[in-house]
């Protein structure tokens, strides 16, 4: 039986990787998810018939916990909107660090329960706890050298390592994890960096540490546990002072450190399914954070230790100058009779879920001839390939959206770009002032753009809180309202013409 879930396993693994290569396209994203799925449903399955599970005691848990857990993940996936979606993958993320953690403080105490005591009670808990027989855990108990004085020498040097480094890691990304979540779903909005909270934060950290090292060479409870509350106590102090505009690249870093701490917790548990998903889910996350942070021009280090994005640095005063009110009839006239016109859509697409009234108007468009293109800028919106997934969402075809290293030069020989509901993301402060909070991070240069239409509700700013002097510019044109309905009376414009 054992070979069947090693294989069911090693059949899990494999489909992680499919699913995850699957999600590196968006036309193959679907696919990519039900591949990763069904890998998830193999190991859940196979894990029924582990050998070290046993009692049906242990059945029904399993079941209830499948069952409360399942069923709570498929209420609040289907009722999720689009725009709280940051907000559930950091809730999730956390959970995936929080079981981590668990796995390891189960593993970890319980091998507690075995240091001082002499050979035959050893084994004999570890016959009770593993339902091997007494025979086995005797011979399990004298090969791992008798009697044992620390939690290094009961679990053995190599697991307890990795086990107490994923424990770190895991309630790092845990409580770490949840506040991102508190901040995105604007429960929690305190995010300055105190004076003095650098030193704090390492200080922490270098306790945790010095507590997991005391850990492994000592038989106590007390330490462990202290040891547990500091890592938890870390994530919430490395989190807090980090602002909202960083947060994306932040929940990728948790992300990879969830992916580590399950990955060692595999070892511990001799599970290859969890090491494997746990590395795949680590490497990918870490690979995210770096494209991220480039993406936003910001080194990590810069992300974790400066503050950035509390909008602390956010100018008072807005920039001189009017803006320019057109309404959206004189917007479609503009548009229809352009030659090349690039949509550059952002957060607010998204909350007035004015994608497919945009495809409308782009197929009108085409029909007159007009070239559209769409340019996406890669931390538009509030998650990775937010824009992508809702314009693949509307029908719009691949080879019409651009990244921003390709569509960047086109700018300056295109009629029209259109901005809806975007406003970080084409913010010429980030190339010109220097004090900007969101200075360095590249931007789409729709400045460059013979006409600049830019769709949003009223003069709010946009993630980072920063004043965008785009709007305020002589080649551009505002058309104030929800984007849902300024797209359909573009939509109408375009049609009578
Ligand atoms: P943004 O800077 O947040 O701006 C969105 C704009 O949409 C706002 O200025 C708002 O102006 C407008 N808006 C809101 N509701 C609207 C509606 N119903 N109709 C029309 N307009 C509406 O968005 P962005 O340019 O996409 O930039 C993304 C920002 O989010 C960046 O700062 C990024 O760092 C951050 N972020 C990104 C991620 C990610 O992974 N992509 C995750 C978290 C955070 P009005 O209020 O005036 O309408």
């Amino acid at each position: 039986m054992n070979t069947i879930v090693q294989l069911s396993y090693f059949l899990a693994a494999v489909l992680f990787i499919l699913g995850l290569k699957g999600m590196s396209s968006p036309r193959t994203a679907r696919k990519g998810i039900v591949w990763a799925g069904a890998g998830m449903v193999v190991a859940t399955i196979a894990t029924f018939f582990h050998p070290e599970i046993h009692g049906f005691g242990n059945y029904v848990l399993i079941v209830i916990a499948i069952a409360v857990a399942g069923g709570l993940a498929w209420y609040s996936g289907k009722k999720v909107p689009m725009t709280d979606m940051p907000q559930m993958v950091a809730l999730y993320n956390g959970m995936g660090g929080g079981a981590a953690a668990a796995i390891a403080a189960v593993e970890l105490f319980r091998a507690l329960g075995r240091v001082g005591l002499d050979t035959q009670a050893q084994a004999q808990q570890l016959a009770d706890q593993a339902g091997i027989t007494l025979k086995a855990a005797e011979a399990a108990v004298s090969a791992e050298g008798g009697v044992t004085t620390s939690l290094g020498s009961a679990i053995g040097g190599d697991v307890a390592i990795l086990g107490l480094l994923g424990a770190l890691i895991g309630t790092v990304a845990f409580s770490g994890s949840l506040v991102a979540w508190a901040k995105l779903d604007g429960r929690l909005k305190r995010n300055s960096l105190v004076p003095g909270q650098q030193v704090v934060n390492i200080v922490v950290f270098a306790a945790a540490v010095i507590f997991g090292i005391w850990s492994f060479y000592t038989g106590s409870a007390l330490v462990l546990l202290i040891f547990f509350l500091l890592g938890l106590l870390f994530g919430v102090l490395m989190a807090v002072p980090i602002g909202g505009a960083d947060m994306p690249v932040v929940i990728s870093l948790f992300n990879a450190l969830t992916g580590l701490a399950v990955a060692f917790e595999g070892y511990v548990l001799g599970n290859p399914a969890m090491i494997i998903a746990g590395t795949v889910v680590g490497s990918a996350g870490s690979l995210l954070t770096q494209l991220m942070a480039k993406a936003m021009n910001r080194p990590l280090s810069n992300v974790l230790f400066s503050g950035f994005g509390t909008g602390a640095s956010t100018s008072e005063e807005g920039p001189e100058g009017e803006m320019k009110e057109v309404q959206a009839e004189d917007a479609g006239i503009m548009m229809a009779y352009a030659n090349q016109v690039i949509i550059v859509p952002g957060y607010g697409m998204a909350v007035a879920q004015a994608q497919h009234k945009i495809w409308e108007l782009v197929e009108l468009l085409q029909d007159r001839d007009v070239t559209v293109k769409f340019a996406i800028h890669p931390v538009a919106g509030r998650m990775p390939g937010h824009m992508n997934v809702l314009l693949a969402e509307a029908g719009v075809p691949y080879d019409m959206i651009y990244d921003m290293e390709e569509i960047n030069a086109e700018f300056e020989r295109t009629d029209v770009a259109v901005v809806i509901g975007a406003n970080d993301v084409v913010n010429p402060a980030a190339k010109t002032d220097e004090s900007s909070p969101i200075y360095g991070m590249p931007i789409l240069n729709v400045d460059e753009a013979e006409n600049v239409i830019v769709i949003k509700r009223g003069r709010g700013t946009g993630f980072s809180g920063v004043e965008n002097k785009l709007f305020y510019a002589d080649n551009c044109s505002m058309v104030f309202g929800d984007g849902q309905k300024v797209a359909g009376a573009l939509v109408q414009t375009v049609k009578t013409l």
